[in-house]
């Protein structure tokens, strides 16, 4: 498929992306939808003008109705009969999967894809290849345009990306057709009275009742055809300005804290603003004869296709800020910001399909309760500044955005990871009771807050933090933990956009301690690898990521990452003490390994006159099962060891932690992890070696209780744990419960849970 010889060529454009586009062809659209007429009319004349500009056999246009099915609206080509019968579901045959997936598909041989659906009455059986494109507005599908033809055609990505553009034209078609008769009606009402339930997963934990409010729809360009590029060139140029500008202001927000990782967020997008391949394929797309604000949108929806399939997380999150980016662009372009914190009625709940950094902090947040989105990640850089402002956030709660409406009650119960969407009136007041509950609870939990968490026979036991962000160390001191028993390095190396060099780990470093005060910290050497890659360090695709090229494998296998790390740790605690352990250590001489590594760094600075700790504690995560067969070598080698119970209890059950379907198949609490922890208990006391555990099991009062009656003096939990679990431990008797865990880690019981369980209940303990 070629675009037909133009009778005007100073008319065709030619940019360095490789894109032909037409500007009379595009002027041939735009007028079509200004001109007068039905809509179905205007649809018939504008495939019959895509076609012939395309040399195409086949153009059709599939409309997206309310229900979900594409229906062929307007076609030339396929049979006339097929027009208004042929429907096909979101991700049936090629069309559905254009529009699940809203990405172009060139196929020279389209009948061969497994997708292809065929459907008889369209007579479609005579044509090979075909094109489609989504025609996108605000991230939502409005319709798919496909061409066909004969030949087995390839098609280049210049002629994709013409029809992509012609697609922006008829998208603005498709949004006016409900005025004109395109049947695109919103769903039913029915359903939007209904109770709703979504689950999801915690972005950040907590719960909220409140009223929904929608996030802004995303805007809508009304002109996208230009008349001259220079003008438009020069708008985008002025909309990019205070597009920076309005960043710059959100940065100095005093409702944000003054640091933190989110800052450093807003800060690199705000510099993604000067991305030179963003501003590039805008600027092309203007060249090609588009609007500012409709080249913003094309490349905005170009981002969006290219995100899905991005598997690295941070990529995501970068390609996803420049998503963002394009949305606050467009609103500058269209006079839509006006800078002022946008205003929300009492308790707003805001819904999203899903949220940029800065988007938060353009809301009035002394009422936002909550945020539930469609999308979303737990490192999603939104989720990360949502922690800094202890707001409750639910992600991935498919379908709650079009099934809401404004206004509706609506429940976000974070800590279950499920969202009630108008639930009735005494699951509210259950809801609202169990909040007052929580708030009376956190009272209780502030009360003991400087009291010491001592069991009541008087047994000391310390509860620290997990931790992974500098906003974490606001949490330790106001939970009144002892310290920070697990501060896990990568989760600040996966919010940067580089491998932050050496001074800027030190720096890095040398603010958690300060901000720790004379609080102990353990600092986890890199866990990354398997899942967590880094843009910067590509690992190997393993079959297994848990059990793959990952944590201290890589750290002795390409030891520079992990030796910058360990001289940044010795730079920033000169003259305090520094802790340090290394994650998924499988075997004693892998411990020598990376011990050798941190003497050499010692050596290194020593030899430089650098200032030194005042004494390193070097560790090991007792992660792999095969380490607890080698404790007596191992414990006379270390200064401590804490259990990482997560990613222990995966590998001794073979389980893996995070698959639902195995989720709940083996508990934390049975007799082989009882006789297990004991067992290491034991070793480590005989030898005199600090012990700890880590692992999310130390963060439920019941597990906790049980840990203590396995004799560990030292539990590392998230934030949240510390106040239930010492409320616990300060009605708990340890000595007896020491017998009574003895006893049960001797039985052939699939748990002993209910047994931990009955004797808290009936001993008083506050689990
Ligand atoms: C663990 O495995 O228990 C642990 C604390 O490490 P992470 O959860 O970071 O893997
Ligand atoms: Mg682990």
């Amino acid at each position: 498929m070629t675009l037909a010889a133009s009778d005007s060529t100073n008319d065709r454009t030619s940019d360095s992306n490789g894109w032909t586009g037409s500007r009379r062809l595009l002027r041939l659209l735009r007028d079509l939808i200004r001109g007068e007429g039905a809509s179905q009319d205007r649809l018939d004349k504008a495939v019959d003008i895509v076609s012939k500009e395309f040399h195409a056999e086949v153009c059709s246009i599939y409309v997206m109705r309310a229900d979900e099915t594409l229906e062929l609206y307007a076609s030339i080509g396929l049979n006339a009969a097929a027009v208004h019968r042929t429907r096909l579901r979101v991700g049936e045959g090629l069309v559905g999967e254009i529009a699940a997936r809203a990405l172009p598909f060139a196929l020279a041989d389209a009948q061969a894809h497994p997708s292809f659906a065929y459907r008889p009455e369209t007579g479609e059986e005579a044509f090979v290849s075909l094109v489609g494109v989504p025609i996108l507005q605000n991230k939502a599908v409005l319709g798919v345009l496909v061409v066909q033809n004969k030949t087995a055609r390839d098609y280049t990505e210049a002629e994709v990306e013409g029809l992509e553009t012609l697609a922006i034209v008829l998208a603005e078609m498709l949004a006016t057709g409900a005025r004109d008769g395109v049947d695109t009606t919103q769903r039913g009402d029915a359903a939007a009275v209904l109770p709703a339930r979504f689950s999801g997963i915690a972005l950040t934990a907590g719960l909220a009742v409140g009223r929904v409010v929608e996030h802004r729809r995303g805007v809508v360009p009304g002109k996208v055809v230009a008349e001259d590029p220079e003008n438009e060139l020069a708008r985008l140029q002025t909309a990019l300005e205070n597009l920076r500008a309005s960043i710059d202001t959100l940065l100095l927000r005093h409702d944000v804290a003054a640091v933190g990782e989110h800052r450093e967020i807003l800060e690199t997008y705000r510099m993604f603003s000067e991305d030179r391949g963003w501003l590039g394929r805008i600027h092309d797309a203007v060249h090609s004869g588009l609007t500012a604000e409709a080249a913003v949108q094309k490349v905005r929806n170009d981002t969006r296709a290219r995100m899905d399939a991005i598997k690295d997380p941070y990529l995501r999150e970068r390609a996803a800020d420049l998503d963002d980016l394009g949305d606050r662009l467009l609103r500058h372009l269209l006079g839509e910001e006006t800078g002022a914190p946008r205003a929300l009625p009492e308790d707003a709940v805001l819904l999203a399909r899903d949220l940029g950094p800065a988007d938060l902090l353009d809301y009035d947040l002394e009422r936002l309760r909550a945020v539930v989105l469609e999308e979303g990640s737990p490192m999603a850089h939104m989720a990360i500044i949502a922690r800094s402002l202890e707001l409750p956030v639910m992600g991935r709660c498919r379908g709650v955005v079009s099934q809401a409406r404004e206004g509706d009650t609506i429940i976000v119960d974070a800590d279950n990871e499920q969202v009630l969407l108008r639930p009735n009136q005494s699951v509210v007041d259950s809801f609202t009771e169990s909040m007052d509950a929580m708030a009376r609870r956190r009272a209780e939990y502030a009360a003991v807050r400087d009291l010491p968490p001592v069991t009541r026979d008087g047994l000391r036991i310390s509860l620290s933090i997990n931790a992974g962000l500098l906003i974490d160390l606001q949490q330790m001191h106001a939970s009144g933990a002892d310290g920070i028993g697990l501060y896990r390095t990568e989760i600040p190396f996966m919010v940067r956009d580089s491998l932050p060099d050496v001074d800027e780990q030190t720096e890095l470093y040398k603010r958690v301690l300060d901000q720790a005060r004379d609080k102990s910290v353990v600092f986890r050497t890199l866990d990354i690898g398997g899942d967590k890659i880094l843009p910067y360090w590509r690992g190997a695709t393993d079959e297994n990521p848990a059990m793959g090229w990952r944590a201290i494998r890589i750290g002795i296998d390409r030891p520079v990452m992990l030796r910058q790390q360990l001289r940044a740790l010795l730079r920033a605690a000169a003259g305090r003490e520094l802790n340090v352990m290394f994650p998924m250590v499988s075997e004693v001489a892998e411990f020598e390994s990376a011990r050798t590594l941190m003497r050499r760094e010692i050596e290194r600075e020593e030899g430089q006159g650098a200032p030194l700790p005042e004494k390193v504690n070097i560790g090991v995560m007792l992660e792999v099962p095969a380490l607890a067969w080698q404790l007596p070598a191992l414990l006379e080698r270390c200064h401590f060891i804490s259990i990482g119970s997560n990613d222990l209890f995966q590998f001794l059950f073979a389980c893996d932690r995070g698959n639902p379907r195995v989720a709940r198949r083996y508990d934390n609490l049975s007799p082989a992890v009882l006789s297990f922890l004991r067992s290491v208990v034991a070793q480590a006391d005989a030898a005199g070696c600090t012990l700890s555990l880590c692992g999310e099991m130390a963060g439920s009062p019941l597990e906790a209780m049980a840990l203590v009656g396995c004799g560990l003096r030292k539990l590392s939990m998230p934030p949240p744990a510390v106040g239930p679990v010492k409320t616990m431990l300060r009605s708990l008797y340890a000595e007896p419960l020491r017998d009574l865990v003895s006893q049960l880690a001797e039985l052939p019981d699939h748990s002993v849970r209910e047994q931990l369980r009955a004797y808290a209940i009936d001993h008083e303990i506050a689990i």
